[in-house]
């Protein structure tokens, strides 16, 4: 059976991009990941084994992955994006205290696309939503 990765792999192979150490050793790292990596974690993570790893390498292949659509970007603003290689309908929730991005099921709220819609007479097409809290380990800390 074909991994996530190997399939990945497949595709960017088969619309022309030349595979390296490097760029697969990030697709694999994001792959496997449920962090919801920003680009200098992946680099900080990766750079011990590929010491000639730049920064601005990370940043290349993310730009790759999510113009072939096998990654997410959740921009915050320039540097701070984070990438997600599940791209199923989601919810995520984010800790205040450390950062911590973890997923969570929830079936889409479409009632909020349909408010806004007949509010703003805008023709919808998805929202995004973030939940906002202290996780466990940071909430125990401040008991
Ligand atoms: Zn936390
Ligand atoms: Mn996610």
């Amino acid at each position: 059976m074909e991994t996530r990765v190997e399939h990945a792999v497949d595709q960017l192979k088969s619309s022309g991009v030349r595979m390296t150490p490097q760029r697969y050793a990030i697709l694999e790292f994001l792959m496997e990941s449920h962090i919801h990596p920003t680009a200098d974690e992946i680099f900080r993570a990766l750079s011990p084994q590929y010491p000639s790893l730049s920064v601005a390498t990370v940043y290349n292949n993310l730009k790759l992955f999510v113009d072939a659509g096998l990654v997410r970007e959740l921009t915050y603003g320039d540097d701070s994006s984070r990438f997600d290689a599940d791209l199923s309908d989601h919810y995520h929730a984010i800790c205040t205290g450390c950062g911590t991005m973890v997923d969570f099921e929830h079936p889409p709220v479409k009632a909020v696309e349909e408010a806004a819609a007949v509010s703003t007479g805008f023709r919808v097409q998805g929202h995004r939503m973030e939940i906002y809290g202290l996780c466990p380990t940071c909430a125990d800390k401040r008991n």
